[in-house]
This record gives structure tokens, C-alpha cells and sequence, in this order.
């Protein structure tokens, strides 16, 4: 007989919610094609049941960090092709290439490295070019594309299928994301003459929800699938929570007035405080930034205050409020009652941090509500 027993913390995942979301971005841009953002274990909520989810959803691309997670979706049968983010790693380039993923060319030197081995394996790779716009991350500075056309053009087992870049302030600097726009805009119509653009994308999700920009044909959201808008936008209140994260009390105490919580005594009780201790901690993804910040955790109907620091599987609450509590009762750390965006902003953080800093020890419980 193996007995298991249940976890400690654990992830509830909506993937109905995901798929909502993404239908809400499909009805604010039309006309636009999609590449849902699944890197990062699709933010923490799991990469191949994301991904499976919305696979037949008509879709473009699916965008992923690197190679690792591309070969994750091909071995989950996935069938959207992915769409490396950032620039790859010559290391990557032979896989990429012979799995026919679609990466990005920041230089000449990847675009030559590119040809090089799409001609090893006899095809025709299909290459998005990048534009720094502003983003200092990847792509080509506009001023260079005058000079790299032609060289490209001469390589014959590439094809410049798309053109992209990156809003790195779409969310904070309206005047400067407007004015990227333009840029952009130009970019894409000079490139327009010499190569047959198919795709053309600059928007994240703060780009999608804030800016018209009429020249591209594809966006990438990501934290909105999500259900987290960055900036206010007409369509708050359309998406959909997707993820709860819960954990259980391991035990209820009563301290007397003046007792330490936690590491650094950095909380000491000033009346006799009944302190449920709970089964998750920074090891789980919960930030130990939270220590002293006010955050504060669910359980039977009512709001606990945390006290003291985060440690490392364990994190204390105030139960003394609350009339009935016992080991095994369920805790609300993210949820209908706590938002993502509650734990993000006490932790001093951004909810990506949030969600990709959920780790490996916490299961993931798939549901799909409707
Ligand atoms: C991560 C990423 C996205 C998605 O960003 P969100 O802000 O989560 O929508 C889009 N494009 C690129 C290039 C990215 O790296």
C-alpha cells in the first residue's frame, strides 16, 4: 500500500480563465494576430497545460525564453509554432533551425550563423528582424538598417518573415511610447521595401490596452492572458483571475504578551496572540519582501495579519480574531479574497515577480470553470 499525502501549498489554475482572457484581447484588437506569452512555465501557471489549452485557439505563435521551453511544447504535441523572445544562444541555433522554431536576428553575426545552418540542413529559416526602439536589449538600432539589408538579402537559406521590437515603458512614459510608435512605423515601411514582412509586432500587454499602432499585425500578451491589466485600460473588469494559491495551517499556538515571531524577533506580541503557523514559505515563491509590510492571508472568512519575517516553509499569522481554527484548515494566499496585485504591491514587486517566482514545490490543480 504507498500512502500519499496531500501538499502542504499548492496552485489552482484556471485555464478557462486564460482562454477568456485571451479571447478579451482577441475582441480589443481584431484585426490582429496573437502570440500568447508562455515563457516562464506560462508565469507560473504551467507551460504544457497552458499551452495545450490554448493551442487550437487560432493562433500565431507561442512566445517562450529559450529552446528549453520550445522543445517542452514540440514533446507536448503541441502544435502552435513557438516563438523564441530574446536574442538565442549559438548553442541554441542548431535546434532552432532544424525544428523550424521562429527566433529573432539582432545582429548580422546571427543572422550569418542562421544561413550557415539552415544550409547545413537544406531549408529556408524563417527569421524575425529586431528594432531597438528604445528597449537596449536586443535588435538593430534604426540608424543600422540602412546597412544590414543587403547583407541579409544575401543570405539565401534566410528569410526575413517579421519585424519587431519592445515598449520598455509602455506603462510609464505615454509621450515616449508614442513617439516609438513613429519610429517603429518608419522602420517597418523602410523595411517594407525590401523585405516581405508577414508579421509586424512591438506590443506587450501594456502596449495592447494603451496605444494604436496601426502598422503592426501581431501582439504578444502576456500578463493579461493572465488576468492582471499594467495599466488601467476600458477593458478592466472583462478579465478573469486565473490562479489561487492556497496552503493549510500546520498548527495553532497561544503566545503570551512579548513572545518573538519569526526570525530577527523583528514582531513580539504586545497581548496574548493565538499564531497559526502555515505550511508555505520564500522557498514556495511567497516573497520574503512581505516581512513587516502589512500583508495579510485568509482563513475561515476572515482576514490574518502575518507576523514577522517570511521564513524559509513556514510563515506565521494572528488567528486570535478568528473563532474557530484548526491544523488542516485551508489558507487564502492569493485568491478571490487577496489579489495578486495585493501581494505584489506590499512586496514592493510587480506581479510577474509574483507569479514566475511560484516554485517547483508547490502542485499545480488544473480546473477549468467556465
Ligand atoms: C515577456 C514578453 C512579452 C509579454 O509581456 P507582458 O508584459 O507580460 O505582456 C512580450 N514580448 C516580449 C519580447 C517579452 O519578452
Amino acid at each position: 500500500m504507498t500512502i500519499e499525502s496531500p501538499p502542504r501549498a499548492w496552485v489552482e489554475v484556471n485555464t478557462e480563465a486564460i482562454a477568456h482572457n485571451l479571447d478579451v484581447v482577441r475582441q480589443a484588437l481584431p484585426d490582429t494576430a496573437l502570440m500568447p506569452v508562455v515563457k516562464a512555465g506560462a508565469y507560473g501557471h504551467g507551460l504544457e497545460p497552458v499551452a495545450r489549452r490554448l493551442d487550437a485557439d487560432g493562433i500565431a505563435f507561442f512566445g517562450v525564453a529559450n529552446a528549453g521551453e520550445a522543445r517542452r511544447l514540440s514533446r507536448a504535441g503541441v502544435r502552435t509554432k513557438p516563438f523564441i523572445l530574446g536574442p538565442t544562444f549559438p548553442e541554441e541555433r542548431e535546434e532552432i533551425v532544424l525544428n523550424n522554431w521562429c527566433a529573432t536576428i539582432s545582429t548580422l553575426e546571427e543572422a550569418e550563423h542562421f544561413n550557415r545552418l539552415a544550409t547545413l540542413y537544406d531549408k529556408t529559416f524563417l527569421v524575425h528582424l529586431a528594432v531597438d526602439t528604445g528597449m537596449g536589449r536586443e535588435g538593430f538600432l534604426p540608424q543600422q538598417l540602412s546597412e544590414v539589408v543587403s547583407p541579409i538579402q544575401n543570405m539565401p537559406h534566410l528569410m526575413v518573415d517579421g519585424v519587431m521590437s519592445h515598449f520598455p515603458s509602455a506603462d510609464e512614459d505615454v509621450p515616449f511610447t508614442q513617439n516609438e510608435i513613429g519610429q517603429f512605423t518608419e522602420c517597418v515601411e523602410w523595411l517594407q521595401q525590401h523585405f516581405r514582412l508577414r508579421y509586424r509586432h512591438i506590443a506587450a500587454s501594456a502596449g495592447e490596452l494603451g496605444y494604436e499602432v496601426p502598422i503592426a499585425n501581431l501582439a504578444r500578451p502576456g500578463l493579461l492572458l493572465y488576468g492582471v491589466a499594467p495599466m488601467a485600460s476600458v477593458y478592466d473588469g472583462l478579465l478573469r483571475p486565473t490562479l489561487r494559491l492556497y496552503s493549510r495551517v500546520a498548527v495553532v499556538r497561544e503566545l503570551p504578551a512579548g513572545h518573538g515571531v519569526a526570525y530577527g524577533r523583528t514582531y513580539i506580541t504586545d497581548k496574548p496572540t493565538r499564531v497559526a503557523t502555515i505550511g508555505i514559505g520564500y522557498a514556495d515563491g511567497w516573497p520574503r519582501s512581505l516581512s513587516g509590510k502589512g500583508a495579510r492571508v485568509y482563513i475561515n472568512g476572515h482576514y490574518c495579519p502575518m507576523l514577522g519575517r517570511v521564513t524559509m516553509d513556514q510563515i506565521m499569522a494572528d488567528v486570535t480574531h478568528v473563532p474557530f481554527v484548526s491544523p488542516g484548515d485551508e489558507v487564502e494566499l492569493i485568491g478571490p479574497h487577496i489579489p495578486v496585485t495585493e501581494v505584489a504591491e506590499k512586496a514592493d514587486t510587480i506581479v510577474w515577480t509574483i507569479f514566475t517566482g511560484l516554485g517547483p514545490r508547490l502542485p499545480r490543480v488544473y480546473h477549468s470553470v467556465k
